[in-house]
């Protein structure tokens, strides 16, 4: 018999998601009648554009004939591709061989642990997203779960409200490995300049490398906040960014992401970094779908811009939605706190007095609405919740009504 990869055992709750639907099939179990609105999952809901759906079916009738028909490709992803990544989003801050193009931004995280010995040590925000962590854990570079909640290898990053959801670098050991992900998921909060500034400056005097996850960029509205961790001076000696299309284009079921690796980054033995990513993407992956890889060429154009600047403005008005229901006197009245500044699909709601698990069972048995327990992404997310705005306006705005009639 095969022994069990002993990261598996290290894993402690089971995955968030799952648990959230359980609930939800449990509930929806002994009230098949209710009507449930989620704005749970971070999942989108809106259609693929025309301009970006139209390439990808064009690129689909080529692939039916003998002269446009193509296998697979190169493993880093179309060259055009990557060039229009560089030229459009990066400009001069990253060049068209340090981006990589794959299946989208959790299989890069996934794959990345790769990169990093088991012996790693690991920080990430708190609360997170749930894959930093498991996936560490899965790999063996995040150690056993400790008493006290956590895992013995991981550093936890408390972002509260008491700090501006931004965290105190000083508890971050050398040689770390700090997973930082804004606008974040779950907080909702995109970090400015001067913080990012701060960030980059403790990795590069402390020989930490940033795994940048800026998975939702293209919420960003406020102008003076940076889009990507490379407008920082010297990030390109500490940082690897990973991004994604699945926010940003409606990309979560078609699959596309790209990471960037610069030139610069190395490992305390003085290798490249990207030699070995670049060794990885092109041993453990085979390249992400053409088809795809098309729709980010097609969506990275003006007028794909145009449509996505369009769909994401959709969700952030959904989000404004949300906020003027959960800062209603209903909630005010009840001390009910709401985190959102306008630059992210999550609203992150602080309902005083309650356990996370105990207000969403709430909100689901009262307005059959699931949302997400904020304690799920982490200790300090507790008494916290997570709304996101991905849904039909239709179903954002019954949501609402619902909502004004929670009884706190
Ligand atoms: C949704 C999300 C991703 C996942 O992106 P995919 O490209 O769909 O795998 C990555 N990071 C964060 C923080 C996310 O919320």
């Amino acid at each position: 018999m095969l022994t069990r990869n002993e990261g598996f055992e290290n894993l402690t709750a089971g995955y968030l998601f799952p648990e959230v639907a359980k609930r939800r099939r449990e509930y929806q179990q002994v009230h098949p009648d209710a009507k449930i609105i989620s704005l749970g999952i971070g999942n989108t809901t809106e259609p693929i554009t025309p301009h970006i759906a139209k390439a990808m079916s064009d690129y689909i009738q080529k692939l039916t004939t003998k002269e446009g028909y193509s296998g697979y490709g190169d493993e880093q992803g179309l060259s055009a591709l990557r060039k229009k990544i560089a030229e459009v989003l990066y400009k001069d801050m990253a060049t068209e061989d340090e981006v990589f193009i794959s299946d989208g931004a959790k299989c890069d995280i996934a794959r990345i642990q790769t990169l990093f010995g088991r012996n790693s040590k690991i920080a990430v925000q708190d609360p997170a997203y749930p894959v930093y962590v498991d996936g560490s854990v899965i790999v063996g570079a995040a150690g056993k779960a400790s008493p006290d909640g956590g895992y013995e290898g991981v550093t936890y990053l408390p972002c509260t409200a008491e700090n501006d959801f931004f965290p105190d670098l000083s508890v971050i050991k050398p040689d770390t490995l700090i997973y930082f992900c804004s606008p974040n998921n779950p907080t909702g909060v995109a970090s400015t300049r001067e913080q990012l500034a701060k960030l980059v400056d403790y990795a590069l005097k402390n020989g930490c490398i940033i795994i940048y996850d800026s998975a939702y960029y293209s919420f960003i509205r406020n102008a003076s906040l940076p889009r990507t961790i490379y407008e920082i001076p010297g990030a390109r000696k500490c940082a690897i960014e990973i991004n994604s299309f699945s926010k940003l284009a409606g990309f979560t079921g078609i699959r596309l992401g790209w990471s960037v690796v610069p030139s610069e980054l190395t490992y305390s033995d003085g290798v490249s970094v990207k030699q070995d990513w670049n060794r990885v993407m092109t041993t453990l992956f085979n390249g992400a779908s053409n088809i795809a890889q098309q729709g980010g060429l097609a969506a990275l154009d003006d007028e794909g811009i145009k449509e996505t600047t369009a769909l994401v403005n959709y969700y952030l008005d959904n989000a404004k939605l949300m906020q003027k229901t959960l800062t209603s006197s209903n909630f005010s009245g009840a001390g009910v706190k709401v985190y959102y500044t306008g630059d992210s699909p999550y609203l992150w709601v602080y309902f005083p007095g309650w356990k996370s698990w105990d207000i969403f069972d709430k909100i689901l048995n009262e307005c059959n609405v699931v949302t997400t327990p904020g304690s799920g992404f982490g200790p300090s997310g507790e008494g916290y919740v997570r709304f996101s705005c991905f849904g039909h306006r239709s179903d954002v705005e019954e949501a609402c009504r619902r909502l004004q009639g929670l009884k706190l």
